[in-house]
């Protein structure tokens, strides 16, 4: 039988078209609430086949208002990057050919893909040679598998087996980390049964870096884990990697740098490849569709431990690579394509120039605004604030549409983010922004004086 592809394809190909050379010009945020997308898209659950071609079009025309055009180089909120066209392509062709990635006997192009990939990767960010490499979700699950490795370590070291013996009656380990980390470290500590309560949060500076003298006096007690930050996502802040790695003793050192970390390809990170295990997003910084995180360990027998499988119906052969030894997930998707296919679009020099661009027009952004911005803008990150109106604020910049931040609270302050992390911001859209943000904080200061 010859499914009619051209139909639902061809549909979407002409509206996916429509959107993508919209980007431009659309307006950022939603637009429509909760109440219309519902009533828009619910209904009783469908009883008879529909057409497929009707099934995309009234998708299209459902979400319509509902989608955030998180690919305009406008969208500047959390920290979320756009698709360029080689990845966003091969991420549509991963689709189409539907592999389960798990495995070499059952995707061997998808994994050799991976393998790839992951050489390139490492060779990228100057990591050690034998760094293992998972293509996983995201920054979460890259911290959860790092993180997992890092606890097969540390209690191997201690004589005891987590994989077979549990943690049930495991000596206690310490996780050492900075006041300022990314609550996706307190997430995959819970999914790994070492529940938050063995966090030791250490002191961090003004700008959210770990502080090496309050690390120093922590260590030293036990099977010990440290997880480090390179880019707070508020401020970009980098630890002190080298200080931090100096220190560590035989603690295992594990580095969340979901965006930061690309950073090390305009300006080398000091003790960088020190560390023990380092967790990225190809979905931030890299520009690739979502999803698609990335998770590296220089212990590959370590990431192996805490991650492979063996089951007697599938088929393993040492020579080849298997991405489910170094991914939690069994059946996946064969997401190495679209990084595969962004780093060869970029090269070496083209990311360098992605990633140097957001930065200079993150520099932008914070001399424009200069009295309202409370970090050392180094990477892409600029943290505002415009007193203690600034939610109100970042709320009508989000309804006006012409660009989209989001707000935070950063050492007791309400605040706002600006995130440069789309490969299509140019200086004019910065400028427009600026503009925008100008004119929301005044018209809220008039509102305001006239009580
Ligand atoms: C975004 C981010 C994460 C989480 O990554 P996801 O891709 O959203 O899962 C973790 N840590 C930091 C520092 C981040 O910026």
């Amino acid at each position: 039988m010859q499914p009619d592809w051209e139909g639902p394809l061809g549909e979407a190909y002409a509206r996916a078209m429509t959107y993508l050379q919209g980007l431009p010009v659309r307006r950022v945020g939603a637009s429509v609430t909760a109440d219309e997308l519902r009533a828009r898209l619910g209904g009783p659950l469908p009883h008879q086949p529909a057409n497929p071609v009707d099934v995309v079009t009234d998708l299209a025309e459902g979400v319509e208002g509902g989608l955030v055009a998180t690919g305009s180089g406008r969208f500047f909120g959390f920290v979320i990057g756009g698709a360029t066209p080689a990845s966003l392509a091969a991420d549509w062709l991963a689709t189409v050919w539907d592999q389960n990635a798990g495995l070499y006997a059952a995707a061997p192009a998808a994994a050799m893909v991976e393998e790839i990939a992951a050489g390139w990767l490492v060779e990228l960010f100057g990591l050690p040679k034998q760094t293992s490499v998972g293509f996983v979700t995201g920054g979460q699950m890259a911290n959860f598998t790092a993180l997992a490795a890092a606890r097969h370590a540390v209690l191997r070291n201690a004589g005891w087996d987590v994989e077979v013996d549990g943690l049930v009656g495991a000596p206690p380990i310490r996780v050492l980390v900075g006041a300022e980390r990314h609550d996706t470290v307190d997430r995959a500590l819970r999914f790994l049964g070492l529940g938050t309560r063995c966090i030791v949060p250490i002191a961090v500076d003004g700008q959210g870096r770990m502080r090496p003298d309050a690390l120093a006096s922590e260590l030293g007690h036990g099977p010990t884990i440290i997880c480090a930050q390179a880019g707070n996502v508020n401020t970009g802040a980098i630890d002190p990697l080298d200080e931090i790695c100096a220190l560590s003793g035989d603690a295992w050192v594990h580095v969340d740098g979901a965006f930061g970390l690309w950073s090390a390809l305009t300006q080398p990170i000091p003790g960088l490849a020190e560390a023990d295990s380092w967790a990225t997003d190809a979905h931030k910084w890299l520009n690739v569709p979502y999803d698609s995180g990335l998770v590296f360990c220089a212990h590959p027998e370590a990431h192996q431990a805490a991650m492979a499988v063996r089951a007697a119906y599938l088929i393993h052969d040492t020579e080849k690579r298997d991405p489910l030894d170094y991914n939690p997930e069994f059946s996946r998707r064969a997401r190495g394509f679209a990084v595969y296919a962004a780093i060869r679009a970029l090269g070496r020099s083209g990311i360098t120039e992605l990633v140097d661009r957001c930065q200079a027009m993150a520099r932008r952004f914070a001399e424009q605004l200069e009295p309202y911005v409370l970090n050392e803008v180094r990477l892409n990150q600029v943290l505002v604030s415009f007193g203690p109106e600034t939610p109100q604020i970042v709320q009508s910049i989000q309804e006006e549409g012409t660009a989209w931040m989001s707000g935070t609270t950063w050492q007791g302050k309400p605040a706002m983010r600006i995130s440069v992390s789309n490969w299509t911001t140019t200086a004019a859209d910065v400028d427009r922004s600026v503009e925008i943000v100008r004119r929301c904080v005044e018209n809220r200061r008039a509102r305001s004086t006239q009580g």
